[in-house]
């Protein structure tokens, strides 16, 4: 018999409300995680991940238990309108050391799920939550086998994902970038692309991105992105032709593809971040990409989520106060998705977007890049902690504008507090990265 009288109704059991259910349970919290999805299927998420969100997993504690399913990729190999770059070395060259995850995202929501209750959360799978209302407490409805159950916990997390409806019945206000781009992905069998190798080409001349992350054993995630005005929409298996075509047209190795045979799903998504600012009211607050869908050109929200979680259960088990706690959260989460959604756009700028003023910044930007990935901003894999200051990006391009004119290097701030001032900060490495004529 399920018990009534929980502390936190957690809405959807994907990476972020299973994470959060697996440290509160810990921590002594009744937990209950409510799962429509009986069994995970391949809804094309994300199997990506990089190593700051590789970080905050082991400070999760969940590391382990999705190691067991994930393949490494140590190395990253950017190409760039056709030109094969350096192979970057991850773990030597990012801050925590670590290389990529790669993994099959309904395997990584079993796994993760099962260690919430493992910790002692309860996880009703094939419920649904039809209802949620902010409060004091707050109610949540939850739909099961045709019966309707009524609950006031002390918190609902609604962790609800990219169309979360939790968000829409409590009235938070969403905003969103342009849509510009379309992400679609496709599980490859028996590929012969290197296996501790993420690729990434780049074509901005079509403005379109291939991806490959290898999950072992000839397994390997693809993504297409190509622009909202292009003729074609990859969508359905008749179109895995055209998806491989198009990922040659970003410049994507086609031996790779030669022996490949696509295994699942391939659907289309428009990849535009939208969020909501300040992701908590009345007793619900929002977690993962019900909070702030990243756009997943960039392949941010699986480590995003993770950094809810552990932001938010951080500020709940040191305060027995869990609305000023929730707020704490809001309040950080809002300065860490800026700064990422900022470099996000600095990248797609420079990486991506087509057109003369497009390629008029590439050209400014291009031949520092040419002297090495290191050149660029580099939050995608470090984190929103980065500090612009180490190495040199900093000395190129990470400069503020001091109250005499003179340029002095930028720091990022450590602390979670302080970090609207590195918004600003990195607002000035953009004008500074994009409106220079002259290089240094
Ligand atoms: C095409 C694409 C590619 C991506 N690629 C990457 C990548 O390479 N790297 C990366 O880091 N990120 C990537 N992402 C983003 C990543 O997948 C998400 O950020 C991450 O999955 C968010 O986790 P979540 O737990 O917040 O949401 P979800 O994974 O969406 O989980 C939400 C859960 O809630 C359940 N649910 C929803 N409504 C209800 C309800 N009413 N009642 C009960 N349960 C409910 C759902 O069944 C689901 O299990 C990609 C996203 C897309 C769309």
């Amino acid at each position: 018999m399920s018990r009534t009288d929980y502390d936190i109704v957690v809405v959807g059991g994907g990476l972020g409300g299973a994470a959060f259910a697996v440290v509160m349970a810990k921590a002594g919290a009744r937990v209950l995680v409510v799962e429509r999805e009986t069994h995970f299927q391949d809804r094309i998420r994300g199997e990506f991940m990089e190593p700051w969100g590789v970080a905050e997993t082991r400070r999760l504690g969940i590391y382990d238990a999705i190691r067991s399913a994930a393949n490494d990729n140590p190395f990253w190999q950017l190409y760039l309108s056709g030109m094969k770059l350096d192979r970057r070395d991850i773990v030597a060259t990012t801050p925590h050391n670590s290389p990529n995850l790669a993994i099959y995202h309904l395997m990584l929501q079993e796994l993760v799920l099962a260690e919430a209750a493992k910790a002692g959360a309860e996880v009703r799978r094939g419920a649904k939550v039809c209802e949620v209302k902010p409060g004091n407490p707050p109610a949540v409805a939850i739909e099961s086998k045709g019966r309707v159950e009524e609950l006031s916990p002390r918190l609902v997390v609604g962790a609800d994902g990219r169309s979360s409806m939790a968000r829409k019945w409590c009235g938070f206000a969403t905003k969103r970038e342009p849509d510009r781009y379309y992400i679609a992905g496709l599980l490859f069998e028996q590929m012969s692309a290197p296996e501790d190798t993420a690729i990434g080409a780049y074509n901005p001349t079509i403005g379109q991105v291939g991806f490959l992350f290898p999950q072992g054993d000839g397994r390997v995630r693809a993504y297409d992105v190509y622009p909202i005005d292009a003729d074609f929409r990859l969508q359905g298996e008749n179109s895995t032709d055209r998806f491989v075509a198009e990922a040659l047209n970003s410049g994507v190795p086609p031996e790779y593809y030669k022996s490949a045979r696509a295994s699942g799903p391939l659907a289309s998504f428009i990849s535009a971040d939208h969020w909501v600012e300040s992701p908590y009211r009345d007793g619900v607050v929002l977690i993962g990409d019900a909070a702030s869908a990243s756009d997943p050109i960039f392949g941010q929200g699986l480590s995003l989520t993770c950094r809810d979680v552990r932001v938010l259960t951080d500020f709940l088990r040191e305060n027995q106060d869990w609305a000023e706690a929730c707020r704490a959260y809001a309040q950080a989460h809002d300065q860490y998705f800026t700064i990422l959604r900022e470099a996000d756009n600095c990248l797609r700028e420079i990486l991506v977007d087509r057109g003369p003023e497009a390629d008029a910044r590439r050209a400014r930007a291009l031949p520092r890049v040419a002297q090495g990935i290191a050149q660029m901003p580099d939050q995608g894999f470090c984190g929103p902690d980065k500090p612009f200051d180490e190495g040199r990006i900093a000395a190129a391009y990470s400069a503020t504008i001091s109250a005499d004119g003179r340029s002095r290097p930028g720091r990022f701030p450590k602390s979670a507090t302080t970090r609207s001032t590195s918004c600003r900060r990195w607002n000035s490495f953009r004008y500074i990265w994009f409106n220079r004529t002259t290089t240094q």
